[in-house]
């Protein structure tokens, strides 16, 4: 049984007012989500200490956008895992589209493998993310890349449990879009990265939960979590409002 996590990106987005005031109204419109539907903010680094701070007594959680894989010294403007440890942060999302492509990081599979075994080494549970872009669906090479980015960042890794470690399945196409995977190629690709897991980690791929994350919104979020392999969201610009982050939740906890 897993139990669904929704995780807003908030990608470069909030001043500190700003995010207090999203932090309340979400809690304040937060069904009783219990143990039912895990819930996580990702907030900028800067608002890592204040947001811990905003949802304490809450049942929402805290993860960061990204971590440095080395632990110390001089990486001018990097911040380490242990640093968002500090924070109170459980979870990181690593390879991020944005980051992989778009930024100018040009991040590739070797640094974020680094970076999920520093998540793991100081306790935080990485949100590896994995996608295709358009030009490599339309060429038949979605599982190929899927497959490529989730082995290279994996290699080697061992997590002890499966609450160790997320991935989530973001179309580079889908992200910020408004474009969604239907639900079918959403579970096809999720069902072959659980095969994936299962290759590297047996039985405790049954466990570990993949996200979707692509123009997920209230009204496409039940039948996209309702697939099999589907175990929530990672949600960027529908994560920035109460409402709608709210809208996702109650669809998770109703799937
Ligand atoms: C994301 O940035 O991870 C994301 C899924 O964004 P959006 O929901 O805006 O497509």
């Amino acid at each position: 049984m897993r139990t669904p996590l929704i995780a807003g990106n908030w990608k470069m987005n909030m001043d500190l007012h700003s995010a207090r005031v999203l932090v309340s109204g979400i809690v304040s419109e937060l069904p009783a989500v219990a143990d039912k539907v895990e819930v996580a903010i990702c907030p900028s680094y800067v608002y890592l200490f204040p947001m811990a701070k905003a949802i304490a007594g809450s049942p929402l959680q805290l993860g960061a956008q990204d971590l440095f894989f080395e632990s110390a010294g001089a990486f001018t403007g990097e911040v380490s895992a242990a640093m968002v440890a500090d924070t109170g942060a459980r979870y990181a999302i690593l390879g991020h589209s944005e980051r992989r492509h778009t930024i100018g990081h040009l991040e590739d599979d070797w640094m974020i493998h680094r970076k999920v075994a520093a998540a793991l080494a100081a306790s935080l549970t990485p949100i590896l993310c994995v996608g295709e872009t358009l030009a490599e669906r339309e060429a038949g090479q979605t599982l190929e890349v899927v497959t490529f980015q989730l082995v290279a960042a994996l290699n080697g890794i061992k997590p002890a449990k499966a609450s160790d470690l997320v991935v989530a399945y973001e179309p580079v196409w889908a992200i910020g879009t408004g474009k969604t995977a239907t639900p079918q190629q959403a579970q096809e690709v999720h069902a072959h990265i659980r095969a994936e897991l299962r290759g590297l980690y047996g039985d405790l791929a049954d466990e570990i939960r993949i996200l979707y994350g692509g123009s997920m919104k209230p009204d496409n979020a039940a039948e996209l979590i309702g697939q099999a392999d589907v175990d929530g969201g990672l949600i960027g610009g529908a994560s920035l409002k109460p409402a709608s982050f709210v809208g996702i939740i109650a669809a998770a906890l109703a799937s």
